[in-house]
């Protein structure tokens, strides 16, 4: 088997809220378990959502937390995380969003916002509202193409996805998950101000970064079976995905990165210590085999086998990080 290979991918968006600490804690675990690398990659090609001192927290968080990355770009004369805003400058995104074009998987689009605007919305069999882009472009003539770009009609570029049929992705927490191809968009890859989208740039990355575990939250789960026609275009390898499983407040709410008291500078504020903020957060979603309950980083790296991960919420509870706090 392949050096495992994992990356926390955090976009500089606001605090550390818990559900972000805990991915970078599991990828960074589920590396470590097996001797493998642990990497950071900053996804900040969404410029209208980036919030000033964002990446300082991140940064501070991981390095007070102790999850330190292996390896990534030269800088200051150490090793810097992967940035997508500098990997989008050296031209990484558009030369790969143009090999798909050239193979015929993905098309220049040039509707503008009426056009797109005036699409029905369509009810597919599964009872899923949808507003499928309706392929105009992908029939555009090679002359009307050139025509356009020559003009310097503003675009994007969009995956050529199948109609029928479906798509099966497989999550080793959740499991297998089919969606019908109806259901999914012709996504964007790469958006008119010439940045990647999110879904592309990602998928990109982990596979020039060698990736062989995704570790990440389960909000993006339902945009996974996309991210399979990309491999198979690319006729990439697919990782193992693992989603890590939702975290809510004692109401059995959704944790939400606004709800201010559930970041770890505010849990720090609190009083708590880093030492017991991770082992408390190791234990929202994961198990270990016995009832031990008090790990340090290097036990966790020892006991955690991601297998035991759970895909029920863990609810977050203040009365035990307490207890592990020392307070009782
Ligand atoms: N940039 C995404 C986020 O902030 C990362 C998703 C992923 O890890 O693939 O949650
Ligand atoms: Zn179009």
């Amino acid at each position: 088997m392949s050096k495992v290979r994992t990356r926390f991918a955090p976009s500089p968006t606001g605090r550390m809220h818990v559900g972000n600490l805990r991915t970078a804690l599991y990828a960074y675990l589920i590396a470590k378990h097996e001797g493998g690398d642990f990497m950071l990659r900053i996804e900040d090609t969404d410029q209208e959502r980036f919030v000033d001192g964002a990446l300082e927290i991140i940064y501070r968080t991981l390095e007070k937390t102790g999850l330190i990355h292996d390896e990534g770009p030269d800088k200051d004369g150490g090793v810097g995380p992967y940035v997508q805003s500098e990997r989008q400058a050296m031209g990484i995104y558009m030369k790969y969003a143009k090999q798909l074009i050239d193979q015929g998987d993905a098309y220049y689009c040039f509707c503008d916002k009426e056009r797109l605007e005036s699409l029905k919305s369509k009810v597919s069999e599964s009872g899923t509202e949808i507003v499928a882009y309706d392929k105009h472009c992908l029939h555009l003539s090679k002359e009307e193409i050139e025509a356009n770009l020559a003009a310097g009609k503003p675009y994007v570029i969009r995956i050529n996805m199948p109609t029928e049929g479906t798509t099966t992705f497989h999550d080793d927490i959740y499991g297998e998950i089919t969606v019908p191809n109806e259901e999914l968009d012709d996504m964007i890859l790469i958006k008119s101000d010439g940045y990647p989208t999110y879904n592309f740039a990602n998928v990109v990355d982990d596979h020039l970064m060698g990736i062989t575990h995704v570790v990440r939250g389960n909000e993006y789960l339902s945009s996974a079976p996309k991210y399979n026609r990309l491999y198979e275009a690319f006729g990439w390898e697919i990782p193992t995905y693992v989603h890590c499983p939702l975290i809510t407040n004692e109401e059995h709410k959704k944790l939400s990165k606004r709800s201010g008291h559930s970041s770890y500078e505010d849990l720090l504020e609190q009083g708590y210590l880093t030492e017991a903020i991770v082992n408390y957060v190791a234990l929202l979603g994961w198990s270990p085999s016995d009832n031990r309950e008090i790990f340090s980083l290097e036990e966790l790296v020892e006991a955690f086998d991601y297998h035991h991960m759970s895909k029920s919420p863990a609810v977050f509870d203040t009365m035990k990080l307490k207890w592990m706090n020392g307070e009782y």
